[in-house]
């Protein structure tokens, strides 16, 4: 009998681990002895990056899909459906629409996260973000008509995806006003929950001088508990008020409901040991990108590393032997610090990032990562 391998998502996560395994596994795959799965509930991987982008007309929702046919090795099969249930017991999992449950000894989420503006009141109404194809695709329509007036940056949901994407935002923008003739007419402004600009130091520290450089407003301790949309007034858990003319929120994001009922983690992230990556309230059960509760951020780079971490651990296991690898927390983030600006930092569970000085390679970098990811999804770089 062979040993089924499950990933459930096939998103940066699971594609990665999915490629990586196959290739790992090829001889044992073609000998029937490993069969690896990978379910996901659309037809098209989805490259999110893409979507900071969408706003400022530089890419569209489209170039940020390709089909996952395209992007997954033929030796992993392939399944276009919703995974509804796991149940850890019996080491198997229902579907939306096969009626026939799926067993496996392995299983690996990584179900990604989504937004949830609606659990702040006013938000769905009265804010616009770019964490998601619609989202993006309608903030554009509102910065093109955009002219004058306060434009607030809200970061509302943590933990939440690309910890940087925010910033970028606003760094993107200001230079997009400038460029554009009117900047001295938009006033910008970032608000962030905690004492501090940004949930990592370093970046805090880096992104300081720069905004004040930029004449980017920075508030914070700001937390918005309810947005109204007919007078465009943002009010905060400290009982400040912050008028707005438009928008832009980073809105709470979900865990998720599957996790929560099979018992794998109360609010939804899966609670994992962050080296292996085992789910802490199940055997052989494993969980790596967002979905999982791990202390580094929910971002592409993190799933890309711990895949390539799982994916040795699951080749040792399928072959009998004791997994050695472990994941240390490797994380990349390219940061646009402009339209043709950019630094990075690299960090992992023990190492502080430190952001370099930013440069036009660095913005180019960023850009070429973006195309290069289809390659690095596919497990060729
Ligand atoms: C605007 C924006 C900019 C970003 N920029 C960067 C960046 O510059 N660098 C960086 O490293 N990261 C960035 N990120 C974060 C990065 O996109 C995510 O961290 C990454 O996509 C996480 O990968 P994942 O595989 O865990 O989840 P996802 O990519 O979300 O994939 C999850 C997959 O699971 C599927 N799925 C969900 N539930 C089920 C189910 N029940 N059954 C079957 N399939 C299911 C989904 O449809 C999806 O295909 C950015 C994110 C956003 C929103």
């Amino acid at each position: 009998m062979s040993e089924r391998i499950l990933i459930v998502g096939g998103g940066t996560a699971g594609s990665v681990l999915a490629n990586n395994l196959s290739d790992r596994l090829a001889g044992e795959i073609d000998a029937g002895e490993v069969e690896v799965t990978l379910v996901n509930d659309t037809e098209d991987h989805v490259y999110k990056p893409t979507w900071l982008y969408v706003p400022f007309g530089e890419k569209t929702p489209a170039d940020a899909r390709r089909p996952l046919s395209d992007l997954i090795d033929r030796r992993v099969d392939l399944e276009i459906d919703r995974v509804t249930a796991v149940d850890t017991d019996a080491k198997r999992v229902s579907f939306e629409r096969k009626d026939e449950e799926l067993a496996y000894d392995h299983l690996v989420l990584a179900m990604g996260t989504s937004v949830s503006p609606e659990e702040t009141p006013g938000l769905a109404e009265g804010g616009h973000h770019f964490y998601n194809p619609e989202g993006a695709t309608a903030l554009r329509e509102e910065l093109a008509s955009f002219t004058e007036g306060h434009l607030v940056l809200s970061v509302i949901g943590v933990p939440h995806m690309c910890p940087v994407a925010p910033l970028e935002f606003v760094l993107i923008a200001d230079d997009w006003f400038r460029e554009r003739g009117l900047r001295d007419d938009v006033e910008i402004t970032y608000t962030y929950p905690i004492g501090r600009a940004h949930g990592i130091e370093s970046v805090a520290e880096w992104s300081g001088p720069l905004m004040e450089d930029r004449d980017i407003n920075v508030e914070t301790f700001f937390n918005p508990e309810e947005v109204d949309p007919d007078e465009g007034v943002l009010h905060t858990v400290e009982g400040r008020s912050l008028e707005y003319d438009t928008l832009v929120a980073i809105p709470p994001h979900e865990g998720s409901d599957l996790v929560r009922e099979a018992g794998l983690g109360e609010d939804g992230w899966v609670d994992v040991d962050p080296h292996t990556l085992e789910a802490t309230n199940a055997e052989d059960v494993y969980a790596l990108g967002d979905v999982a509760d791990l202390p580094t951020s929910k971002a592409g780079s993190a799933a890309h590393y711990a895949a390539g971490a799982l994916a040795k651990r699951l080749a040792s296991v399928a072959r009998g032997e004791q997994p050695t690898t472990r994941y240390d927390g490797k994380t990349v983030c390219f940061i646009e610090s402009g339209r043709d600006e950019g630094t990075y930092i690299s960090f992992d569970y023990d190492e502080e990032p430190v952001p370099k000085e930013p440069s036009r390679l660095l913005h180019w970098s960023k850009l070429g990562y973006n195309q290069s990811y289809w390659l690095t999804a596919r497990g060729v770089l």
